[in-house]
């Protein structure tokens, strides 16, 4: 099954599409975490990379296209895969629909304020476990591993506005794109995470 994740910063489609993973048995491809890796081991793409994500604005298409179009050329793509946080731009669609034929776009609906709530709350774990400060009783240590935790740069409330309007501007119009091509299925993410979860297993079923 080739499932894309839609939705705003903070929207969750992270954390679904790890649990998503797992239930499909597919790759989890998110354009965020590739980039985060190349930031991380210095490479030139990171280097790259990072000057657009400091400022929450987008990296350019041709650049993510083309990591995204060799990544769906793998092996383990060809039983299906799940993107997260592609495409982002109608033009990154547009080249998307080049290469794949995609079953159904889930867009997790948040709304604004409960968004910028989230993500400026967000902290994480190197070993990939995310919290919120709301839950973590002061505490700044991951209950899985006892790393750490930390807040992504691009979370600070005032980069989440600006990844917002970002947001409205150039990954909204992709709704009413997917809608019109009848793949589209709307959850709820504003749910308690189990829910919204129970709810995407029914659209994929
Ligand atoms: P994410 O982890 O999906 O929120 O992505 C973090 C940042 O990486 C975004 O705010 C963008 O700067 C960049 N990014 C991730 N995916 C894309 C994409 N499909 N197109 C352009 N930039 C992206």
């Amino acid at each position: 099954m080739k499932v894309i994740f839609l939705g705003a910063p903070g929207s969750g489609k992270g954390t679904h599409a790890t649990r998503v993973k797992l239930a499909l048995d597919v790759p989890h491809i998110s354009t965020g975490d590739i980039f985060r890796e190349n930031i991380k081991g210095g490479t030139p793409l990171g280097l790259l990379a990072k000057s657009y994500i400091d400022k929450g604005a987008l990296v350019p298409d041709e650049v993510v296209i083309k990591i995204v179009a060799d990544r769906l050329s793998r092996e383990d793509c060809k039983k299906g895969f799940i993107l997260d946080g592609f495409p982002r731009t109608i033009r990154q669609a547009e080249e998307l629909k080049k290469i794949a034929d995609i079953d159904v776009v889930i867009n997790l609906v948040v709304d604004d304020e409960a968004i910028v709530k989230r993500v400026a709350g967000r902290r994480m774990c190197r070993c990939g476990e995310t919290y919120n400060v709301a839950f973590l009783n002061g505490s700044n240590v991951c209950a899985k591993c006892g790393g750490e935790l930390y807040q992504r740069d691009d979370d600070k409330e005032e980069t989440v506005k600006s990844r917002l309007e970002v947001y409205h501007k150039e990954t909204a119009p992709l709704i009413d794109y997917y809608r019109k091509e009848g793949l589209l299925k709307d959850v709820d993410g504003a749910q308690s995470i189990d829910k919204v979860y129970a709810d995407i297993l029914k659209v994929l079923q």
